[in-house]
């Protein structure tokens, strides 16, 4: 990585940053404005625009217009690949800036952002680009009568509500598809995480997508969120966040237009360890990566660790060792391996979740506390904390923090039972030698990904998403397309 280039970026200020609406970049319609706060140093990097509800509307407004004159839907999809393509090309050229900027609005580590981020952004939106032009519709097996047809509709406006952890990798999940099936879109990036999905829109518009087809506007959830919820004119929102929000999203569907609502929650993820694993070092070591790489901010987060019995303490000890040897700090340093937790709130949500573990006798394996303060910025060294219960808020409730907690367990249906004992269902791990068992797990263990022998690292080509109250649709591979057409059916008596 080039450093005295991460360096020269890392000191450009950063412009104060407007919506992107109708292909132009505009003000808050009351003017407002509201800090970016790095969580290097806890200064402010900048001012957003703080969307108001009219800011998000002109957006919708936009957003219809260009899907009802086809400027976007009505052209061939071999067209809108190419515009996609150039988008990728373009977000792909840029990518070191682009993820120093992210960095320092949210805190990963740069070498999981450059890739997780701009890269990865660049990756997706080169996947469905290449796929528009491979859609077909379908021909019903009727009588010699009749013609059935089932044609694939792009659905119209999508307002599509992301998260800070990965703005960008989380984004193009949802715009590739949107885009690439004809859809238009509002975005709406979280309030800790605008930049990058704002420099990569102006870079689509310079790649050829036409006005009005993708708009950003920044703000508050509760506020320009919401009235991407509320709207009459948005007909599929796509969401990636906490259940809280997520519940929101569909009451306000319910009381609007019945928009089709697609969630992605998190989870509590289960990483089952048998004392059969064919490498312990290598699980405990990607079992580490697996929960603290950018501190622990990550949906699929393997927060739950469940090791057999009889290898227990060797385990967690030797991921404890694994988990001090990461060095936690400054995230534009490429030899950091945990950067900065995204914000003051994500940092005392986390301490919190250990003050609780310790006050209820849990042990706390190593870390456990805020480090590097000295800095202004947010950090915390990943943490361990044995002995935790079914029952804890710690075993139960997404920390989205470096914390992990872990159970023993003695038979592999108690490791199920302890596995699926939470109300989410995003992803698992399974470690053994044992074929059979593995194969057991994956279809024991409901989640919508289940690793064997591994921890992450999944491709664009399987799909992600969760069951129980971990969401439902899928982001990733071709059945993302599934949430942005509509099936048609002509029926035709011959
Ligand atoms: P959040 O759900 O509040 O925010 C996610 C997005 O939703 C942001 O863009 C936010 O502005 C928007 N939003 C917030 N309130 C809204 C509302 N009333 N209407 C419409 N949109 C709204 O999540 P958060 O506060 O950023 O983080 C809280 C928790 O959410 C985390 O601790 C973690 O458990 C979870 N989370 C999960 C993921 C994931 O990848 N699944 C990502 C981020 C956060």
């Amino acid at each position: 990585m080039d450093m005295a280039r991460i360096a020269a970026l890392r000191a450009e200020p950063v412009a104060p940053a407007a919506h992107l609406i109708d292909g132009t970049r505009r003000p808050a319609s009351d003017g407002g404005t509201m800090p970016a706060i790095s969580p290097i140093d806890g200064q402010e990097l900048t001012r957003l625009a703080r969307g108001t509800r009219a800011d998000a509307e002109a957006a919708v407004t936009a957003a219809r217009r260009a899907f009802d004159d086809g400027r976007w839907s009505g052209l061939a999809p071999a067209e809108r690949k190419k515009v996609l393509l150039k988008w990728a090309d373009l977000v792909e050229a840029q990518a070191l800036e682009i993820a120093v900027l992210g960095v320092r609005e949210n805190g990963t580590e740069i070498g999981m952002a450059l890739k997780a981020e701009p890269l990865s952004a660049a990756a997706t939106l080169r996947y469905y680009a290449e796929a528009a032009d491979k859609l077909h519709g379908e021909i019903a097996p009727t009588a010699a009568d009749a013609l059935g047809l089932v044609h694939r509709e792009p659905a119209g406006v999508v307002g599509a509500i992301v998260p800070w952890n990965f703005p960008l990798m989380i984004g193009a999940w949802k715009l590739g598809p949107a885009l690439a099936a004809g859809c238009t879109v509002v975005l709406k990036p979280a309030e800790t995480a605008s930049l990058t999905l704002l420099r990569i829109a102006e870079l689509g518009l310079e790649a050829g997508l036409p006005p009005g087809v993708l708009n950003v506007v920044t703000g508050e959830g509760p506020v320009v969120g919401a009235a991407l919820a509320e709207s009459m004119e948005v007909d599929v929102l796509v969401f990636t966040g906490s259940g809280a929000t997520g519940r929101r999203l569909l009451e306000a569907a319910a009381r609007s237009n019945l928009k089709r609502v697609y969630l992605e929650l998190g989870g509590k993820s289960p990483n089952v360890v048998f004392a059969d694993a064919p490498d312990l070092d290598e699980a405990a070591r990607v079992s580490a990566a697996g929960i603290f790489r950018n501190s622990g901010q990550v949906c699929i987060a393997g927060s739950r660790l469940l090791v057999e019995r009889s290898v227990h303490d060797d385990f967690v000890a030797k991921l404890a060792a694994h988990a001090e040897k990461m060095q936690v700090g400054d995230p534009l340093d490429p030899a950091t391996a945990a950067g900065a937790v995204n914000s003051q709130a994500q940092l005392d949500r986390s301490l919190s979740f250990v003050d609780e573990a310790r006050a209820a006798g849990r042990r706390i394996v190593t870390g456990g506390s805020r480090i590097l303060e000295d800095t202004g910025g947010f950090y915390m060294a990943p943490t361990v904390v044995a002995d935790v219960r079914p029952d804890d808020p710690l075993a139960r409730e997404e920390v989205f923090g470096p914390v992990l907690a872990v159970t023993p367990f003695d038979t592999e249906d108690e490791a199920v039972a302890l596995a699926n004992g939470t109300d989410y269902g995003l992803a698992a791990a399974v470690w053994t030698g044992n074929l059979s068992r593995a194969h057991r797990m994956v279809r024991r263990i409901r989640a919508g990904l289940v690793h064997v022998n591994t921890y992450g690292g999944s491709d664009l080509t399987v799909p992600l998403g969760g069951v129980k109250q971990s969401g439902n649709g899928h982001d990733k591979s071709l059945h993302a397309f599934d949430k942005f057409l509509d099936l048609k059916t002509a029926w035709i008596k011959l």
